[in-house]
């Protein structure tokens, strides 16, 4: 098939799936008021894959069929082949406003990462290996939209899995039949969930001891599996006018939690099983961070720049953009796009070829550091927006269309700003209001701090994985301390 256009991922989701919100159980992702913006937003980012002007940009030929397939499918080895990288999710990113943390890309960087990595499956078994192959050839050829599922039910964090009161709380193997394992539990957090295609799962944080082995998978299976739930949050979604909620109308991807009953994964599904230490080490050994986070940090960046680009703007509207305290806001945003940018230009930089793969992974220190800082700039950034905005947060109309009606003249008059129209004044702040006041918005912030993982734990993982001696080593030498 190769690269899908947007009819196809949006008719690929007309199936058996059971989707929940709230009490009703959803009939068609893609016509429901709660979901069908998104899937139109997917769609869009499928759809461009088939535009000559983003094409060549956003697709590769596939080594099997020759077709163009998604370009978050090549297997580095080169530096050209990141930059390329980075330029498919950058312009896909651009489209969203990066709104959209779990676009197709992320994890076609993972499997693609498990996929080079195939060797290491082959310690679980020589059929792990092919299925992790065959898998990604699968998923490339078909252009498959996936999620992910890694964390365990938030109940008890001071237990681990196996200590739980009931024994099936988290997700884990209750058989093992000739056509696969039969596992029950459940996961968190599924974004997009409702809307992709096949759910990956395994156990994150990936700290497993032996008595957790029943916890110990890896597999991916589609979300219309018989016995798998889909539980969605309340939606963000706001239909009407996109002026009113420019980015929650159209780029609510949507959070879920994922109940398995006794769900089947069928064994060409499993990539690993069990074993505590396999499935424990999977994370650092696939060397899937690499990858993964270069496309975070790009989406980032990509989202970063548009809040600067909001910030800016607002200022500019109620003209006080030359104000020191707001310039140095201003610089302190622009700051944190050059962080990011650098953070990508310097894992590019460092990126090495590893030898038992031939593939080039981007250096992991830079890319942790944006990992590692993202949660604290967008929540600054989101300070500023509500700094600069002010008051002028609340001074906006319930609705973009009461400039067509009875109070139309009044919002002309005093709603408009230094510079601009009342209307263009009025969309400008919506925006921002929606960044960062909105449901959609504090989700956003949210997602910022937490959709890595722990923030903390990222943080002290710099720390951790630094080469430190290179710097204690100095400040022994110049102190006369001993080695
Ligand atoms: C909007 C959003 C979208 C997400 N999307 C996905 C997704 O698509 N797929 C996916 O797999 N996951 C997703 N996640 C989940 C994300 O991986 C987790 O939120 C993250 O790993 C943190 O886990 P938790 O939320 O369960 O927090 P918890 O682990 O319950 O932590 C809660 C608090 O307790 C602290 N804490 C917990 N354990 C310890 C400890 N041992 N020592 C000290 N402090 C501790 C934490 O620092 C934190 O402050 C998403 C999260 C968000 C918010």
């Amino acid at each position: 098939m190769g690269a899908r256009t947007g009819a196809e991922f949006t008719a690929g989701l007309r199936d058996q799936r059971e989707v929940w919100l709230g009490n009703e159980r959803v009939e068609d992702v893609t016509t429901h008021p709660a979901f069908r913006a998104a899937v139109e937003s997917i769609a869009q980012l499928y759809d461009m894959q088939h535009d000559p002007a983003y094409r060549d940009t956003l697709c590769y030929p596939s080594p099997t069929s020759g077709k163009p397939v998604g370009l978050s499918f090549l297997i580095p080895r080169t530096r050209d082949d990141l930059v390329r990288r980075r330029a498919m999710s950058k312009v896909w990113a651009d489209v969203t406003c990066g709104m959209m943390g779990r676009s197709a890309d992320f994890l076609n960087a993972m499997l693609t990462a498990w996929a080079a990595k195939a060797d290491y499956f082959a310690r679980q078994s020589p059929e792990c290996r092919e299925r992790v192959l065959d898998y990604y050839e699968h998923c490339r050829e078909n252009d498959l939209f996936l999620t992910h599922t890694l964390v365990d039910p938030q109940v008890d964090r001071s237990k681990n899995r196996a200590e739980q009161d009931d024994p099936h709380q988290c997700l884990g193997i209750v058989d093992e039949t000739a056509e696969g394992l039969v596992i029950r539990g459940a996961k968190m957090i599924a974004t997009a969930a409702p809307f992709a295609d096949e759910i990956l799962a395994w156990p994150f944080p990936p700290t497993l001891t032996a008595a957790e082995s029943a916890y110990a998978i890896v597999f991916i299976i589609p979300v219309a599996s018989p016995g798998l739930k889909i539980l969605c949050r309340e939606s963000f979604t706001r239909p009407g006018a996109v002026e009113d909620h420019p980015l929650s109308a159209r780029f609510d991807e949507m959070d879920a939690v994922a109940v398995f009953d006794d769900v089947l994964v069928p064994w060409p599904r499993v990539f690993l099983h069990k074993d505590v230490k396999l499935v424990g080490q999977m994370y650092t050994g696939t060397r899937i961070r690499e990858w993964t986070a270069h496309q975070t940090n790009t989406r980032l960046l990509s989202k970063i720049e548009f809040v600067y680009g909001t910030l800016s703007l607002m200022a500019e509207a109620i003209g006080v953009q030359d104000k020191p305290v707001v310039l140095e806001a201003l610089g302190e945003a622009a700051s944190y796009v050059e962080i990011i940018k650098s953070v990508l230009l310097a894992a590019e930089h460092e990126a090495e070829i590893d030898p038992s793969n031939g593939a080039l992974y981007p250096a992991l220190a830079p890319l942790q550091v944006g990992r590692a800082w993202g949660p604290r700039i967008y929540p600054r950034l989101m300070a500023m927006l509500r700094r600069i905005g002010a008051g002028g947060l609340m001074q906006l109309p319930a609705t973009f269309s009461s400039f067509d009606g009875p109070t139309g003249p009044d919002l002309e008059k005093y709603y408009r700003g230094a510079h601009i129209p009342a209307q263009d004044k009025v969309r400008l702040f919506k925006l921002a209001w929606d960044l960062v006041g909105s449901d959609f918005g504090s989700r956003h912030e949210l997602y910022e701090m937490f959709y890595a993982g722990d923030p903390s734990m990222i943080t002290a993982s710099l720390h951790r994985d630094f080469d430190t001696a290179r710097c204690t080593n100095r400040v022994k030498a110049f102190l006369g301390l001993g080695e």
